[in-house]
C-alpha cells in the first residue's frame, strides 16, 4: 500500500461515505461502508473519489455502530472501498463489535484472497469477515448481471465454508 496519513487508530476509519441502507452490496439489507484509499488503479474503477489516502473523512468506529444499532432491518454491513485491507486496524475492530451484534460482514478488496492469507496482519480482519468478494475490478471482464461483484474474474468467498459462493 502507499504510505499515508491514515491514522493508525483501529477506533477511527477513513471513509469516502455510508449508505445505511444497500441491498445491492450482500445478501439482505445492509449497512455499507466505503474506506477511503486504495492503490490498486483498476481501469474503469467505478468510485476514482476514493482512491486518494488523505480524502474522506475520519468517523469513530463507534458511531457507525450507534448508525447501526438505530436500524433493526439490518442484516449485516459491507465494508467496501476504496480498499478496506489498507485500513486493516480498524476495519477488523468495526467487523468484531458488528459480529458480536449478531450481524454478518461481507468485505470488498482488490487484493487477492491468496494474497491476503500470506500476511499476518490481514487475518484479524479476515476472521471476522463472512463473505469475502476479492479481485481487482477488471473493465473487459465486467458483467452488471452477476450479483454482488463488478467483474466476473472477482470471486465471492464464503469464509465460513472455506469455500467459494460463486
Ligand atoms: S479496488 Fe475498487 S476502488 Fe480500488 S481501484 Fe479497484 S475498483 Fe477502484
Amino acid at each position: 500500500m502507499i504510505e499515508s496519513n491514515i491514522s493508525q487508530s483501529i477506533d477511527k476509519l477513513r471513509i469516502s461515505g455510508i449508505v445505511d441502507e444497500s441491498i445491492v452490496d450482500g445478501p439482505g439489507i445492509r449497512l455499507t461502508v466505503f474506506t477511503q484509499g486504495c492503490s490498486h488503479n483498476c481501469t474503469g474503477c467505478h468510485n476514482p473519489g476514493t482512491h486518494d489516502y488523505n480524502g474522506g473523512v475520519e468517523i469513530q468506529i463507534n458511531d457507525i455502530i450507534n448508525m447501526i444499532e438505530e436500524n433493526p432491518l439490518l442484516d449485516g454491513i459491507t465494508i467496501s472501498g476504496g480498499e478496506p485491507f489498507d485500513q486493516v486496524g480498524p476495519c477488523a475492530n468495526l467487523a468484531k463489535k458488528v459480529k458480536k451484534m449478531g450481524l454478518n460482514v461481507v468485505v470488498y478488496t482488490g487484493y487477492n484472497y491468496e494474497y491476503l492469507l500470506k500476511n499476518e496482519k490481514y487475518k484479524e480482519l479476515l476472521s471476522e469477515t463472512d463473505i469475502l468478494v476479492d479481485g481487482k475490478f477488471d473493465i473487459k471482464k465486467m458483467d452488471l448481471t452477476v450479483p454482488f461483484k463488478g467483474s466476473t474474474n472477482q470471486r465471492i468467498i464464503d469464509l465460513n465454508k472455506g469455500a467459494m459462493a460463486s
